[in-house]
This record gives C-alpha cells, structure tokens and sequence, in this order.
C-alpha cells in the first residue's frame, strides 16, 4: 500500500487547519473523499443527470443504468446473490429503520427485539420505538473492557427473541465482533440476524452469502463514499414478504383510487427520486477501496494502532478503553483531569481533528461509568506522522492543564 500515493487522492489532506497540515483522525463518525468520488459525482451532474426509471430518453436510460450498476458493485463488494438485494437509503440509521418498521409490523405483543449495550444509539432507538406495540427490547450486557458478555448473550437467547440485532464492531471501542458466531447463535435461537455493519465493511470483509446473515446495513459516507447514501442488504425471500416503509412515487407498479401494487425488488423499498448521484459516488468509492484491497486496509490501520496505542501507554493519566485484542484503529481514551471536548479543542488548534463526547452510545458510557471519552480513528490515508502528532498533542494537553 502506497500511503503517500493514496494520500494524494483527498484533496482535503492538503488543507491547512489554524495554520497546520490537517491531521484528521475521526474516520469513524465519516471519511475524507478521494478525488476519484468527487470527480465522479460532478461528471454524473455535468453528462448524465435525468430522473431515473421514468423517461423514455436516452438521458434518463445513462443514469438509470449508472444508479443500477452502483447497486450491483455493492451486490458484488459484500458478496450478495444479486442486486435486488440492495436498498440504498439514505444512510445507515434509514436502513435500520426501514427494518424496525416493516418488521414490526409482524411482531406481537410480548414479542422480543434483542440488541445489546455496545451499539450506536441508531441500533437502539428504532427498536425502541416497538415498545408502544408492547415489544420487548432486551440488551445483552457488555464486560469491563467492552466485549459482549458470552454468559449474559446465551441467557438473553434464551428469550426467544424474534430479532437479534448487533453491530459488527464498535463505533466507541473498536470491538470487534465475531459476527460468524453471533449469527450462528441468533439462528439457533431462530432469530432474525441483522448487522450494524457502519463500523465493519469499510476495514473487515464481509460475505453475506455465506454468513447467511438476514440483514445487515451500512453507510457510504464512512466508506470513502458520499454523505446522503446508506445500505439495506436483504434476503430476498426476506424483502419480498415485507411491507415498504415509505410509499408514493417509483415504488409501485400499480395504482388505483382503491389499492396500489408493489414494485419488484429492491425499487419496492426505494420510493421516491432517489440520491442518484450519491450511488453512483458510492460506486466508485467501492471500486477504490476494492483496488486498494480491504484487507490492506485493515493491516495498515492495525500497525498504526497498535504504534500509537504503546505510545500512549508510555504517558501517565491516559487511561484507554476497549479491549486489547480484536479491535479496529479506534483508540477511546480519557486524559485524566481534563474534559474529553477540552482535549479535542487543543488538537484542534494544531489542526488535528478527534472526536469527543458520548459517540451516540450513551447505555455503553453508563456501563462504563463515564460520560464521554476523546477517540481517534484512524483510516487508510493515516500516517505514522499523524499518529506521532497525535501523541505530541496529548501531551501537550498535559502541560497546558498542568496535569501529571
Ligand atoms: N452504527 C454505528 C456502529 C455507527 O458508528 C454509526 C455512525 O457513527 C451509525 C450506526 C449511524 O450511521 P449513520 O449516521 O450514517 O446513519
């Protein structure tokens, strides 16, 4: 993997912040753009841009075949059976629910939604929301250093539960979890699976086919790809038997006064002008993280993890959270004495960019008895000087608190 050449492709990198070379590090909440995604959604609005699947016209025909083949691509990228597997929504949190509603449509009183206390408020929320059906949401519990508790999980699918939803790592800790076992366990315990996959697809492959998970959602914006597109893979046995969330134009194939008919997979759960441009952005993004390989990524984020987290062992008061193992470039940490937001704000002025806060994971901060932590993430333009300016400025934190 050639850092400096792939560095070269984020126009952003070269952007001065309070007079520094940006340093950005919070790959987790979104990532920066290659000049490929970016050329690609102004090239889409200069040559092709036309509703799609409405006009009998040559216009409308490219950008209707330029939105299906980004459908494809991500068909291909997570190894689904066809296209007709793929929703694009709007962005992870839509994909969830999307499921949320037109799964609960089927469930019953005292049925048993599980999910856990690691996930990102946007796999809670939803599932929340079935409460005024009189459905259960249960959590499974959480260990010290942030891995899902074997025993609490076991007991919990004891429940029944009809939906077992869980992230495929954490947007906090960087836990990773092992997704081929949790499905296993879910369908065992005749559960419908579904992945937060937002924190997993852009650094682990993923093959759903074969994990024979039921669902699993995703976003493009933290995938290299543009903001406004997320992901629902679906079974399609799954998609077909489910009621649309939302209704009205392009998601029929029929209307009448009386009754309206759906239209095939995957446009059924599509209503609506869709984020055209968006797909086809996301397309590229794909094909870019596909050319650079995955797996490569997932190496490169592991030797910078793993450099910055022993530099950071070496700093007194920095206490780090998660797990030791199994974890993606994701370091939570609490400088000891200082407010998270306040060590954000003294990167910040050497134009380094972290993130502080609760993370939207505010049931995990309560298992962890904390408010908030400082977390940076790092993604496959990082370098080892970034990690090297990042430790710098933790202790610089230090001495401008005076703390010790
Ligand atoms: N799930 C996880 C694990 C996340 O980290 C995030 C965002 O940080 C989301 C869901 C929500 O993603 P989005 O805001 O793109 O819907």
């Amino acid at each position: 993997m050639n850092i400096k050449k792939i560095k070269e492709d984020f126009p952003i990198l070269k952007k001065k912040i309070n007079g520094f070379e940006l340093v950005y590090l919070d790959n987790s909440a979104t990532t920066q753009k290659p000049i490929q995604v970016i050329e690609a959604v102004n090239c889409y609005y200069e040559n092709n841009n036309a509703n799609v699947h409405r006009g009998g016209y040559e216009l409308s025909r490219e950008s209707t075949d330029l939105y299906e083949e980004a459908h494809k691509e991500t068909a291909e990228f997570i190894k689904a059976k066809k296209m007709e597997e793929i929703i694009f929504t709007k962005n992870t949190t839509e994909s969830i629910n999307l499921l949320s509603f037109s799964l609960g449509e089927k469930l019953k009183k005292n049925d048993v939604v599980l999910t856990t206390k690691i996930e990102h408020h946007s796999n809670i929320v939803p599932w929340q929301q079935l409460k005024r059906k009189g459905i259960k949401v249960e959590f499974v519990e959480v260990t010290k250093d942030g891995k899902l508790n074997e025993k609490d999980l076991e007991e919990k699918l004891s429940f029944k539960p009809k939906i077992f939803a869980f992230t495929g790592a954490s947007n906090v800790l960087g836990t990773v979890n092992d997704i081929k076992k949790l499905v296993k366990q879910g369908k065992d315990a005749d559960a419908l699976t579904i992945i937060d996959a937002a924190q997993f697809v852009q650094h682990k492959k993923i093959n759903v086919k074969k994990l024979n998970v039921d669902f699993i959602a995703f976003s493009s914006h933290k995938m290299l790809g543009p903001t406004g597109i997320g992901v629902l893979y679906g079974k399609e046995e799954l998609l077909e038997e489910m009621p649309p969330f939302m209704t009205g134009g392009d998601m029929i194939s029929k209307v009448s006064c009386e009754k309206s008919y759906w239209n095939s997979l995957p446009w059924k759960f599509e209503a609506g002008t869709p984020n055209i441009a968006g797909g086809i952005g996301f397309r590229i993004a794909l094909k870019y993280l596909e050319r650079i390989g995955i797996e490569e990524i997932d190496k490169h984020e592991q030797k910078l993890l793993n450099y910055a987290t022993k530099e950071m062992q070496e700093i007194d008061g920095i206490e780090i959270f998660g797990p030791e193992k199994n974890k993606l470039g994701i370091i939570s940490f609490n400088v000891k004495g200082v407010h998270p937001h306040d060590v954000s704000s003294v990167l910040d002025r050497k134009g380094i960019a972290i993130r502080s806060g609760n993370h939207c994971a505010q049931p995990l901060m309560e298992e962890l008895g904390i408010k908030g932590t400082a977390r940076a993430s790092f993604y496959l333009y990082n370098t080892k000087e970034d990690a090297d300016k990042f430790i710098e400025g933790i202790k610089e934190v230090k001495k401008i608190f005076k703390v010790d």
